[in-house]
Parts: structure tokens; sequence; C-alpha cells
């Protein structure tokens, strides 16, 4: 008899949110992060309305700005603004939404123990065996939630063929800045950096400075977070908490579960290939196998292969689409350009950003689509 009936490995906004969802249906949970929580996470901290419809947790109390208008650049010249008739991104910090979500998977019940480091895991028979730095847990199934530097992927086979973006950004305080200019304001600034763009988000105390490109535009990015700063006349010495992290851009083929075993999030190489985003596909894919896994538990099904093509039908049209966006900034900016000044596109891109349209619905064809659009821009990524 397994400890648990399932162990999630990893406690960011995938791991917490599959945890409270299975332990709010009466599962026995684990969950196990190598950090001490509260922990920080390189992240620009911005949370689309479209991910905010699948969070099962109020994150009202840590939410520090919400943005109504989009100033937007291409290339280093003029820039133009756009405004919605609602606020369509939530922007908070990762070290209190994470500690947030935590907490309440905690409330639910979750048995979450921080500061433990998965090794390995050994999936036999009725379960799986996950070996840590404190010990072994038994747990009827396996969840990877350990983001992109994680075991479980790998030591679950699953994944694989992920292309790696990168991005690199800092906090510049409002002594520096114009806090009443930015409040509910951010910017992207387009044909920049190869493969990538600029942004700037306003949080409570600072703004957080960023860039992000294809992983071969590494070495330069420390100059293109440095220019970017320029542009809006902050110094170099103003950037404080500077790091960079790996974007996973997963290949469709690749299978997410098999057996009793999954993988959510960027453990998944969930992130958009276009803006760089991973937390509306870390809440959406945490459903979703939630889902899978309480069918699995329950006895409704045998393993947990179906949630592979659920999570295809679900992503696959939004990724293809981003795709051929990323296409489109990259190959043709100037082009780019003229059709994102364009008034009829900007109804439409807060459409995506509220998600409508693609609520998880499912439609099995449509990683045909992702694989097209993710072939066409092969030629011509950078990585
Ligand atoms: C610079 C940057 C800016 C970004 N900005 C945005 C943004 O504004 N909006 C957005 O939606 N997305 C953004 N993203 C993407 C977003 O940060 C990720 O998609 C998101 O964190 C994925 O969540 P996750 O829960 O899957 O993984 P993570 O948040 O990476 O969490 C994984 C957890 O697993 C733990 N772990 C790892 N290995 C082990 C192990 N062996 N044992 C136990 N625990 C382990 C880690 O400690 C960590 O807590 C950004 C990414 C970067 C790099």
């Amino acid at each position: 008899m397994p400890q648990f009936d399932v162990i999630v490995i990893g406690a960011g906004p995938a791991g917490s949110c599959a945890a409270y969802r299975l332990a709010r249906g009466g599962a026995r949970v684990a969950m196990l992060d190598r950090a001490v929580f509260p922990r920080d996470k390189p992240c620009g901290g911005g949370i689309t309305l479209r991910g905010l419809h699948h969070l099962p947790i109020d994150v009202t109390p840590v939410v520090e700005d919400v943005i109504v208008t989009a100033e937007l650049g291409f290339g280093q010249g003029e820039r133009f603004e756009r405004t919605a008739d609602q606020p369509v991104v939530f922007m908070t910090q990762r070290r209190r939404l994470d500690a947030h979500l935590a907490e309440q998977a905690v409330a639910a019940g979750v048995d979450f123990r921080d500061g433990v480091r998965v090794r390995t895991i050994d999936m036999a028979g009725a379960g799986g065996t996950v070996r840590t730095d404190a010990g072994s847990l038994t747990g009827a199934v396996v969840i990877g939630a350990d983001g992109c530097n994680g075991v479980s992927a790998k030591a679950l086979g699953l994944g694989g063929g992920l292309t790696y973006g990168v991005a690199y950004e800092g906090n510049v305080g409002w002594d520096v800045l114009d806090h009443d200019y930015w409040r509910g304001r951010l910017l992207l600034e387009f044909a920049t950096v190869p493969g990538g763009y600029g942004w700037v988000f306003p949080k409570g105390e600072h703004a957080n400075f960023g860039v992000g490109g294809w992983a071969g535009e590494g070495p330069r990015l420390r100059q293109h977070l440095a220019e970017l700063c320029g542009r809006y006349d902050v110094p170099p010495e103003a950037v404080t908490a500077v790091r960079g992290y790996r974007l996973p851009l997963r290949d469709p083929r690749s299978p997410v579960a098999a057996g009793r075993a999954l993988v959510i999030g960027d453990a998944a190489g969930l992130v958009d290939p276009m803006s760089g985003d991973g937390m509306f596909e870390a809440f959406l894919s945490s459903r979703l196998a939630a889902g899978a896994v309480g069918d699995l538990l329950e006895g409704r099904t045998t393993d947990l292969a179906g949630y592979t093509p659920l999570l295809n039908g679900a992503l696959s049209r939004h990724r293809a689409i981003s795709w051929g966006g990323k296409l489109l900034f990259d190959r043709w900016p100037k082009f780019a350009g003229r059709v994102a000044r364009s008034r009829w596109l900007w109804p439409k891109v807060v459409r995506r950003i509220r998600g409508d349209g693609y609520q998880g619905v499912h439609s099995p064809g449509s990683a045909r689509a992702e694989l097209l659009a993710r072939a066409l821009y092969r030629p011509h990524r950078g990585d």
C-alpha cells in the first residue's frame, strides 16, 4: 500500500495547483520541493487573464498591479499604446505567489515538504518510489512539476525533444522611474532581441525589466537588457536582482504521461513559444492532470495515457498561433510592426490574452497545426 495517493515533485505554480486540486478531491497528496520556501524564481510575474481562468486559488492577496494599457515598441524607435476595457494582466512576484499557492495547498491538506531534493523515481507495479535526500516516499501516482531544471521528465522518460529559449531580468526601484507613468501599464518591445522581446512590468516596489530570446542569444542578453534600460534612462547600477533562466519549448509529439506518471508546466516544456509565458500553461496543465489523476484514482481509467491528447487538444491551437506570430515577428519585423499598429488587431489580441475560445477544449487534430507552424519557423530560428 503506497504511503500517498499522489506525490507531486516541485511546488511552483503547476505543482501547487495540481496538489491543491487533488487534495480538495480527497486524495492523500505529498508535495516535495528542493528549495526552502518562500523562494524566488526568475520570472516577469505577469499572469494573463486566460491564466487566471484556470487558477483554483484566489491570488488577489499577492497581485501588486493590474494592467490595462500596453505600450508597444518595434525596434528601438517610437512606441504606441493600446488600452483594454478591463484588466488583462495581473502582476505579482513569484516569491509571494508561489508561497501563497503552496500555503493554500497545505490548507487543503497537502503534506508539503520543502528543502527536500528528489534524486530518482522508480515506477513499478501499482505506483512509484521517489527517492530524496531525506528518504523515500511511495505514491500510487507521481506528478513531475519540477520545472525545466528538474529530474522528473528524464527519470520518467517523458517530454524530450525540447528546444530552449532563455530570459534575463532585473528590478528597478520607483526612485529611478516614474511610478505614476508605469502604474497599470506594461511595455513589450519587439524586434530588438532575436527570437524574443524586451519587457517592463510594474510591481508594488519596483518595475521588472527583462529580455528573452533563443538560447543562442544567451551571451548577448546582458547587453540587450542594458540597452532596454538605457532607452528608459535607467543606469546599469540601478538594476538589481539580475538573473537568467531557461524557457523550455515542447515538441508536441513527445509524451507527457505514461502509466501512473505525468509531467506538467515547465517540466513538460509548456512555455509559450512567442510570449515566453508559462503560468497559463502551468495552471491549465495542472487542471487537466488533476482531472486525469482523479479518474485513475477513482477507477474510471487504468492509466494516465489520456492526458497527452487532452493537453495537445487544449494547447496546440494556441501554440500554433504563437509559432506563426513568432515567425512573423522574427522574419518580417517591419511588416509585423505595421500589422500590430492596425486598430483591428488589438481587440483580437485582447481576446487572446483573455483566453476566449480556448478554455481547454479538446480537439485531437490540432497537434498537427502546431507541428506545421513549428516546422515553418524552424529554418529561421537562431538556437
Ligand atoms: C525571466 C523569465 C520571465 C518569465 N516571465 C513570465 C511571465 O511574466 N508570465 C508567465 O506566465 N511566465 C513567465 N515565465 C515562465 C514561468 O516562469 C514558468 O513557465 C513557470 O515558472 C512554470 O512553473 P512550474 O511550476 O512548471 O515550474 P517552476 O516554477 O520552475 O517550479 C519548479 C519547482 O520545482 C522545484 N524542483 C526542481 N528540481 C527539483 C528536485 N529535483 N526535487 C524537488 N524539487 C525540485 C524547484 O525548486 C521549483 O520550486 C518567465 C520565465 C523566465 C525565465
